[in-house]
């Protein structure tokens, strides 16, 4: 763990004041939107006034969450808060223009996350590379500082960890992290209705942005790197809408011998979104993408660059070849 401020100054901050604008990154995944309502809930039932701001608002594969029609676009003029809380979100610059035109002003922040190349941007900064979701270090959080755990934080918690982890599969998920369902599980969380929520609820818009990624396949001669990609001419047909690649790039990953995954992705502002995944810990994918100003994970991380498509693929490929040469 680095740059850690305790969960008791934390705390005291959260006591003290009485206005919390609580953030997440652009383009909100579970652990995101999870953390959000988490907290903000807890935090709401603590007596204090909460606001949920994210730049891109509230994804619908994440509407069957209790407590996320709280989440809000960012107010159009600044706005005051004692208190502004960032979530699950690496650097700054992820909460988004809009987001930071509205509480950039504000004089406290605190900064709770679970990306290791997260700088510290807040005054207080809580970064524990070592939970596997934002989601985890936040129920550590209400239960070290004693705060109340109302049912939308409860599955809150749940779905932004088991998004994270991918339904607790992944090398981060720990005893704590089953410890922690458990815990959920016993508080009256119904798992198998928060799961089909979760998982078995997809837009048949997805099944076809799957179709179309798949035509798009490229496997490396060795069988070690393997990508495909997203055109905006694609993303228009199909009417894409950001949150349906969520976890697809996991069909590649998981095929035999591949070692790593990447998704680039043309945004409409001609930027390339670059999704990366790695399965050997010796290729460490959060610092191939911080080579490009992108961060995350040593085995999931993203980036967002300069176009065109073309450029953005050889120029990463190229770093990535480099990084596994020498395996
Ligand atoms: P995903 O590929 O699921 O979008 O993201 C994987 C991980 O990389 C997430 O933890 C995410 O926060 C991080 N990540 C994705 N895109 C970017 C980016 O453009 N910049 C940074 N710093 N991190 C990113
Ligand atoms: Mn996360």
């Amino acid at each position: 763990m680095s740059n850690s401020s305790t969960f008791q100054e934390i705390g005291a901050w959260l006591d003290q004041y009485d206005s919390f604008a609580l953030l997440s990154h652009v383009r909100p995944d579970g652990d995101a939107i999870g953390s959000q309502i988490a907290l903000g809930f807890a935090l709401e039932a603590a007596g204090k006034k909460v606001r949920l701001i994210n730049e891109d608002g509230l994804p619908d594969n994440l509407t069957f969450m209790a407590g996320s029609d709280r989440i809000e676009t960012p107010p159009s003029a600044p706005i005051d808060v004692d208190v502004v809380i960032a979530l699950d979100t690496a650097t700054k610059p992820r909460l988004g223009d809009n987001v930071l035109a509205a509480v950039g002003h504000c004089e406290r922040w605190i900064n709770i996350d679970h990306h290791k190349s997260n700088p510290g941007y807040g005054n207080l900064n809580h970064i524990d590379d070592t939970s596997p979701a934002t989601g985890q270090i936040l129920y550590n959080l209400i239960n070290a500082l004693d705060l109340p755990m109302p049912d939308e934080t409860r599955d809150a918690i749940y779905v932004a960890v088991s998004t994270d982890t991918g339904s607790f599969q992944y090398s981060g998920t720990t005893v704590a992290t089953y410890e922690m369902a458990a815990d959920l599980t016993r508080k009256g969380l119904d798992v198998g209705k928060i799961n089909s929520l979760t998982y078995d609820n997809h837009p048949m818009r997805r099944v076809e942005l799957m179709r179309a990624l798949l035509n798009t396949l490229e496997v490396q001669p060795d069988g070690r790197l393997a990508h495909w990609e997203l055109t905006w001419d694609t993303v228009t047909r199909l009417e894409v809408k950001p949150e349906d690649s969520e976890g697809l790039i996991d069909i590649i990953r998981a095929i035999q011998g591949v070692i790593v995954a990447v998704f680039f992705e043309e945004l409409h502002d001609g930027k390339i979104r670059v999704s990366m995944r790695s399965k050997d810990r010796r290729i460490d994918a959060c610092k191939v993408c911080m080579e490009f100003g992108g961060g995350g994970h040593a085995l999931a991380a993203g980036i967002r660059m300069p176009g065109p498509l073309s450029d953005a693929k050889a120029k990463v490929l190229a770093v990535i070849e480099r990084e596994m040469a020498s395996l």
